[in-house]
């Protein structure tokens, strides 16, 4: 049987039951006393690889020893208490001392409080840990070729043997996944017919034979994500995240954490991004400047709204969509306006900070698509918060 981490130094909060402006007083003085130690994450690799095994993992390795990433978390899970609330400000105050957080940051946000919420005592004591301190990542295999929308018509399939399952079948742009230890496989455990209520979520390592993964290199020129095909790939009974035939419940939780609770981080980056481009780009209007200023805000309180009902353990519905929509719009503004505003430098520039910025305008197209098209959240919300009639 796994057992609890004990791997945990001594935090530096003593009290993590303060309220949040006085976390926030303690954590800027941690920040202030740890200034020398923190340079070095002062800019923002974006090359994947570095983030992954250099940049990112070092910064949350630093954070989690301090005990400010096990903030908000449960004790079970190397937690320490305090409330959700109370991590979140985390990533908000870094960016605001000057240390932009790394996409990695948003990742644990999305697939760590399912496997906290809906995985066994064991599985969530042997690797929620691992997550936060950095030392491994994780993957989200839901999309499929002909099922990225309609998540529900998923046919990779999983046959019962024994004290295991059979995982055979595809999955597409399976974001980062050369670098994750484990996935969140959904698998059809029912008939086709059974559509969303016959799928299983699987906590599979990514080492186990017969998963063969194929980079996919993006427009970025990075290997942003993977095709994985998994053939007759054995996966232990013990793995299956949640109830059989439950992976719905399990994946929708994952997509409201990343359109929401994964906002959060996002927005706080793109504030970080915002000041950056000010201070770069003198031709920037004040309109324009405003307008990225207010998306930005919006998208916050919205966030801020997903957290606190996280906090409070109320189900999140299908409320995040409305932080998804914000959140692609604000990026798409926000880069939009880098490449109107320094149109030479976005896209001949060939000093790292202008690859950086061509890099970031790239992955900002495709904020409509991941975590649920635009098209998609825009229906959620049309059909299912305002209550507007379905397309016939
Ligand atoms: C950068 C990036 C990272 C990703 N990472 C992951 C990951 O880690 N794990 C993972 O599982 N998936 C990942 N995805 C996949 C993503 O979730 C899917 O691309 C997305 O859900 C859309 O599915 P699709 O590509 O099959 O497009 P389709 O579903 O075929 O949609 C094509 C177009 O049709 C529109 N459309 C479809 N159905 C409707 C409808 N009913 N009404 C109106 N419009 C509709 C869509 O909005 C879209 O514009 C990633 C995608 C990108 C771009």
């Amino acid at each position: 049987m796994a057992s609890v981490d004990t791997a945990h130094s001594a935090p530096a909060i003593s009290n993590p039951d303060l309220s949040i402006d006085d976390m926030r007083g303690v954590f800027r003085a941690w920040l202030t006393d740890h200034a020398s130690e923190l340079e070095r994450f002062r800019t923002l690799p974006t090359d994947v690889e570095e983030i992954f095994s250099g940049h990112g993992a070092a910064l949350q390795k630093l954070l989690y020893d301090a005990g400010w990433i096990r903030l908000g978390w449960p004790a079970d899970v190397g937690g320490i208490g305090g409330t959700i609330a109370h991590r979140a400000l985390i990533g908000e105050e870094l960016v605001l001392a000057g240390y932009p957080t790394p996409f990695s940051f948003a990742t644990q946000e999305v697939m760590g409080p399912a496997l906290a919420r809906f995985g066994s005592p064991e599985l969530r004591t042997e690797f929620v840990p691992r997550l936060l301190r950095g030392q491994e990542s994780w993957c989200q295999g839901f999309s499929e070729p002909g099922a990225g929308s309609d998540l529900g018509s998923l046919r990779t399939k999983a046959v019962e043997q024994g004290d295991n399952w059979l995982i055979s079948g595809e999955k597409v742009w399976t974001s980062w996944a050369q670098y994750a230890s484990r996935c969140f496989v959904l698998a059809r455990t029912g008939t086709q017919e059974s559509a969303h209520r016959g799928i299983t979520a699987f906590f599979v390592d990514m080492d186990t034979a017969g998963i063969t993964r194929s980079p996919l290199r993006a427009i970025t020129g990075q290997d942003d994500f993977s095709s994985l095909h998994f053939s007759n790939v054995v996966v232990p009974k013990s793995r299956v995240v949640g109830e059989v035939n439950g992976g719905w419940g399990v994946s929708m939780f994952i997509l409201g954490c990343e359109r929401g609770a994964a906002a959060w981080q996002r927005q706080a980056w793109m504030r970080w991004q915002l000041e950056q481009l000010v201070t770069q780009s003198p031709s920037l209007s004040d309109e324009t400047i405003g307008e990225a200023f207010e998306l930005i805000s919006g998208l916050r309180l919205l966030a801020r709204r997903t957290l606190r009902a996280l906090s409070a353990g109320e189900e999140l519905g299908v409320r995040p969509s409305f932080d998804k929509y914000l959140m692609s719009s604000a990026e798409k503004f926000l880069f939009d306006a880098a490449l109107t505003s320094m149109p030479e430098r976005l896209l001949m520039g060939d000093d790292q900070e202008s690859a950086d910025w061509r890099n970031d305008y790239l992955y900002s197209r495709a904020s409509s698509i991941y975590g649920g098209a635009k098209e998609i959240q825009r229906n959620i919300i049309a059909e299912r918060i305002l209550g507007l009639p379905r397309e016939k």
